[in-house]
């Protein structure tokens, strides 16, 4: 019987890093040196290797990952079965919500990466690898949306977080657990989430969106400068539920009449209320002066949803259909 075709994307990050004559490690190896690495990969699929970058993730685009969207839709069309994005950890949470933002196919879309280096000492990255692979040629994780797979765990795109700078159970996701895990070399997956609706990848990169995280005592002097600086629109990790100090609300109105806010919450996890607090600054009052909220998406998922809306120039309407799945 014929294996399964996936698509394997390096993009650099940790997983691909080695030792460099200026010190510390650097992204140096690509796809076909990483899956070399690991022959039991060759008992579950049939590997396509392709490495379009090698990049410490900091320094990923976001442009780059719409590219790397439309080349795993061209490869959907031409007949794999799934496909895998190896990257740095730093932003799998922002990369793997692009791509589930823009990915319009039940067929898996899987991020890995790893925590350690490629030569340190029980290095993860060839286990991450294999279970990513083993996932996205699961007939279970069809119609999931892009899914994270490290460290046996596998996540929702739109819940997961790194949470730790070191470990390699550094991903959670808190709001709503992962959605099973990797044992026995075979995906348990025991929480089932729909696909979200997708965005048109031929639109191009997200448009350019400020995220500021609101703080004791911030009083908001730079919100006026922002439009003029290019950006088209602003997200706000508020406090709690969604809230700021009151002294903030003038410059946020006014704001939010020149381009698309979004409110989010810079707690942890849980999702921005909407009807509780009648405070000035509160959330209720917020949304009155035009505020957006962000529903459960952490404010650096809801700056690229906003990004990727704003990009038709469909403006605040474009942004209110964009989150309604997401409240
Ligand atoms: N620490 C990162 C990683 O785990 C580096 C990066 O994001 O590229 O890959």
């Amino acid at each position: 019987m014929s294996k399964p075709r996936v698509l394997v994307l390096s993009l650099g990050g940790t997983i691909t890093m080695v030792p460099s004559d200026s010190g510390g490690i650097t992204p140096r190896l690509g796809a076909a040196e990483l899956v070399a690495a690991v022959p039991q990969l060759g008992e579950v699929a049939e590997i396509d290797a392709r490495s379009p970058l090698r990049l410490p993730s900091p320094s990923l685009p976001a442009a780059a990952i719409v590219d790397v969207a439309g080349e795993i839709a061209r490869a959907f069309a031409s007949g794999f079965d799934g496909a895998v994005v190896v990257q740095g950890t730093d932003t799998i949470e922002e990369s793997a919500f692009l791509l589930d933002a823009l990915i319009d196919s039940d067929k898996p879309v899987v991020v890995t990466g790893a925590m350690r280096g490629a030569d340190a000492p029980g290095a993860d990255g060839p286990a991450n690898l294999l279970s990513a692979v083993i996932v996205a040629t699961s007939a279970q994780a069809r119609g999931l949306g892009t899914l994270v797979v490290l460290n046996y765990d596998i996540h929702a795109a739109r819940f997961v977080q790194k949470s730790h700078t070191a470990l390699p159970s550094a991903f959670l996701s808190p709001l709503a657990g992962p959605l099973g895990a990797v044992i026995e070399r075979r995906p348990r997956f025991y929480v089932r989430v729909n696909r979200m609706p997708a965005l048109p990848v031929s639109g191009g990169p997200p448009e350019p969106v400020l995220l500021a995280r609101i703080a004791m005592g911030a009083d908001g002097r730079l919100l006026g400068a922002l439009p003029g600086l290019g950006y088209a629109g602003v997200v706000i990790e508020g406090m709690g539920a969604g809230h700021v100090p009151a002294d903030m609300v003038p410059a946020l109105a006014e704001l939010a009449e020149k381009v698309p806010v979004v409110l989010a919450s810079r707690a942890m996890t849980g999702p921005v209320f909407t009807e509780t607090y009648g405070y000035p600054g509160g959330e209720i009052d917020l949304i009155k002066r035009g505020l957006i909220p962000s529903g459960f998406l952490s404010g650096l998922k809801s700056r690229l949803l906003l990004g990727l809306a704003l990009r038709s120039g469909g403006g605040r309407s474009a942004a209110v259909k964009a989150f309604e799945p997401y409240q």
